[in-house]
Order: structure tokens, then C-alpha cells, then sequence
């Protein structure tokens, strides 16, 4: 473990010793009191349990591509977590699982579920940040999350000071959302997925990746050909990280799709009879899913909007994707996204709610 508080930043244009903004996607956030890196589960937990001990608030760093932190910073100990390491733990003939460390990059452990012939995650390629944030949220796209192959989660529960295995049914997973999300009680330290040994993939549930592939719904392909058409799908919408693209300087989709109750939903048909209904996802006990960035468009915050010289904007290859354009501040997003949100409210009557956490600031 290591203080990394004096080590100068990449940011261009921040000087500021231990400013977070380097660590997060956005590269945005004030810095934080003291910046400390953990490189292994034992370390996460020491500095965890030292930072406790002195009564310091914690905030746990990833691949920051999931938080948007205040210009003020965190008054605190910011932790990056560094952690590696994939190991396959049992193995059978029909299923193996796999034990992948908390900081280990998501996107290089799907790839090398992908070269070892392991489905089940394949759809989740290219998503940003670290194997142990995918809980968090329940990450998930292109018609997979992780809740369906997530065995078990092993964590550092800061309430009772003991590491324990939290089985997936106590997770508490659902959409976008988990026990763990807003919450600091637990530091993931590792996640265990079950996988299956074969060389194709889940059965295709997504409209848009299955036509690229040229299969039908809930058709089987080779692996790699899943990776490599979801890779490419995202790189389109700027989904995928790439220093030198501004659009995916942000936190991917910064709302989540507004599930609504039935009377919600008739109201929104109601008032979206001239323009056509919105695209809407039915769930169980009669709500339904609309898709926000429909309902961003329809409200006339188009791709690329406000435009110009903005200094942050929405991606000009995504509806739901808040941009730094390169000398943002994180108050000029938040009074865009309060913008998007308070339109679409007034337009539709549906409130739109942010995907990332939020640390030291609020819309
Ligand atoms: C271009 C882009 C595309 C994206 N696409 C998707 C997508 O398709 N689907 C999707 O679901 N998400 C997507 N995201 C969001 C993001 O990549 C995921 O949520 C990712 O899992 C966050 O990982 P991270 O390591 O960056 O987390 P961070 O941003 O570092 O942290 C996120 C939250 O998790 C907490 N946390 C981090 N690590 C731990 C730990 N070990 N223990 C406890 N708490 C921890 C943090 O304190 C924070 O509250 C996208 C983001 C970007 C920038």
C-alpha cells in the first residue's frame, strides 16, 4: 500500500496534489484529504479498517467511470483499488468458478473469459472500471448483467470488522442497483462468477446484437464473435474508453430508464399520443421500463447538445451520456443534467434519476 497524495497528476490542466479527477472517467472532482492505493485484498482492508479507526470518511476508487465528485473534493481518505488476479476455484464439466479480485480491469477479465472458452459474460464487453464495482450496480448491457452469473461476492463488512461471503441472494440485486450500492458497509473484495465451459455464447437477447450478428433472438454464437460485435456496437456510441474521444469522457449513461407504474405509463402514452409512444420494456407486476434517452431526445436535448465551444456537454454519439469536453467542471455537468432532468419532467411528467453515485455533490 502506498500514499499517493504527492504524486502529480495527468490531468492536463490540474495541478492540484491528490486531485481525484485524473481517477475518474469524467476527469472530474476536487482532491481529496489523503489519496492511498491498495494493491491487495489485505491492504484494502488495513487501510479500510486504519481510515475507520480514526473516524477518516472512506471513499473507494476503482476505474472512477461510475462517480461524478464535487470541484470540492472528499474530505477524506480516497482509496484506489489496485488489487489483481483471476483464479478458477472448481471446476466441473458442465460449470466453473472463477475468482476475480476487486481491482482487476472488468473488461481484461471478460477477454480472458472469452480466450478460455468461459460463457457468461461475454455480452459485458468493453464496460469500463473494475471486476469488483460490477456488483455495485448490477452492471449490465446488451441483454446481460452480472447478477445472473455473480456466485457469490466476498467482502470486507466494515460494520461488523469481518470478511465474509455474501451469496448472490443476499445481494439484493435489480436493476442498475444492489445491497452495496449507496452504501459504505462493504468493500468487495473479490467476486466469484459462475461460468459455463463452451465455446459459445448465452443465448443472444438483444435486438440490436443479434441482428448485427445476423442470428435471431436467443440464438448461440462463438464467443469472440459476441465480444467483438459488442465491442464494435459500443465503440459506435462512444461507449467504449478512449482518451483521445471526448464523448466517452463520462460515466456511460448518467440516467438510469425510469421504470414506471401502470398509471404512469398510460399518462406517458397519454401525453406522447401525437409524437408515438416511447419505447417501454414491461417488468413484472405491470410497470414498465421507458428508455431515457427517448425521452431526453423528445424533450430537445439532442446528441451533442448545447454545442459550440461548450465545456460539457451531451456525447454527439449518445442521448444518455453527459460529456467533459476537456475543461469542464463537475457543477457545469450537474447543471446540465439538472437541465435534461427538469425538461424532461416538465415535458413528460417523468422524473429522471442519475446512474452514478454522486460524492459530495447533487443535482
Ligand atoms: C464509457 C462508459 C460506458 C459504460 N457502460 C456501462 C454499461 O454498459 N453498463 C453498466 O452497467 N455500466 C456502465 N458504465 C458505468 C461503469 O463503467 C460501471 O458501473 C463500472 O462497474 C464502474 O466500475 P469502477 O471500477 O469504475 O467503479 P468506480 O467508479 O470507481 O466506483 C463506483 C462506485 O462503486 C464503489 N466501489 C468501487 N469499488 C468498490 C469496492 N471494491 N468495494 C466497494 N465499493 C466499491 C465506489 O465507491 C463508487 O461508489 C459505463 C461507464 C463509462 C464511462
Amino acid at each position: 500500500m502506498h500514499d499517493v497524495s504527492a504524486e502529480t497528476p495527468t490531468v492536463a490542466g490540474s495541478t492540484v496534489p491528490s486531485s481525484l479527477a485524473p481517477h475518474t472517467t469524467l476527469r472530474l472532482g476536487g482532491p481529496a484529504t489523503r489519496l492511498m492505493s491498495a494493491e491487495n485484498a489485505d491492504e484494502l482492508v488495513d487501510l479500510t479498517r486504519a481510515a475507520s479507526r480514526s473516524g477518516d470518511p472512506v471513499l473507494l476508487l476503482a476505474g472512477g467511470s461510475n462517480v461524478v465528485i464535487g470541484d470540492a473534493g472528499f474530505a477524506g481518505t480516497a482509496i484506489l483499488v489496485r488489487s489483481r488476479g483471476v483464479e478458477v476455484i472448481s471446476r466441473r464439466p458442465d460449470q466453473l468458478i472463477v475468482r476475480v479480485q476487486a481491482g482487476h480491469p472488468w473488461d481484461e477479465f471478460v477477454a480472458e473469459t472469452v480466450e478460455s472458452g468461459w460463457a457468461g459474460v461475454e455480452c459485458l464487453s468493453g464496460i469500463p472500471g473494475s471486476s469488483g464495482a460490477t456488483p455495485i450496480q448490477n452492471v449490465g448491457a446488451y441483454g446481460q448483467d452480472v447478477s445472473e452469473t455473480i456466485s457469490s461476492v466476498t467482502v470486507y463488512d466494515r460494520a461488523d470488522g469481518v470478511i465474509r461471503d455474501m451469496p448472490a441472494a443476499d445481494c439484493d440485486f435489480g436493476y442498475r442497483a444492489s445491497v452495496f450500492k449507496h452504501n459504505d458497509r462493504y468493500v468487495v473484495l473479490a467476486v466469484d462468477f459462475r461460468l459455463r465451459p463452451a465455446d459459445r455464447s448465452s443465448p443472444v437477447r438483444y435486438a440490436e446484437l443479434a441482428r448485427t450478428l445476423g442470428v435471431g433472438q436467443g440464438d448461440r454464437v462463438p464467443l469472440a464473435a459476441a465480444r467483438e460485435t459488442v465491442l464494435a456496437l459500443r465503440a459506435g456510441k462512444g461507449m467504449v474508453l478512449d482518451a483521445d474521444d471526448r464523448d466517452t469522457w463520462s460515466v456511460g449513461s448518467f440516467f438510469t430508464n425510469p421504470v414506471l407504474d401502470a398509471a404512469a405509463w398510460e399518462h406517458l402514452r397519454a401525453v406522447t399520443a401525437e409524437t408515438g409512444e416511447p419505447p417501454g420494456w414491461p417488468g413484472e407486476g405491470g410497470v414498465v421500463k421507458v428508455s431515457a434517452a427517448w425521452l431526453i431526445d423528445r424533450a430537445g436535448f439532442g446528441k451533442g447538445h448545447p454545442g459550440g465551444d461548450a465545456p460539457v456537454s451531451i456525447s454527439t454519439k449518445h442521448t444518455l451520456a453527459l460529456t467533459n469536453r476537456g475543461s469542464g467542471t463537475t457543477e457545469q455537468l450537474l447543471t446540465l443534467a439538472r437541465e435534461i432532468r427538469d425538461g424532461v419532467r416538465d415535458r413528460f411528467g417523468v422524473v429522471l434519476h442519475p446512474e452514478p453515485v454522486l460524492v459530495g455533490c447533487e443535482i
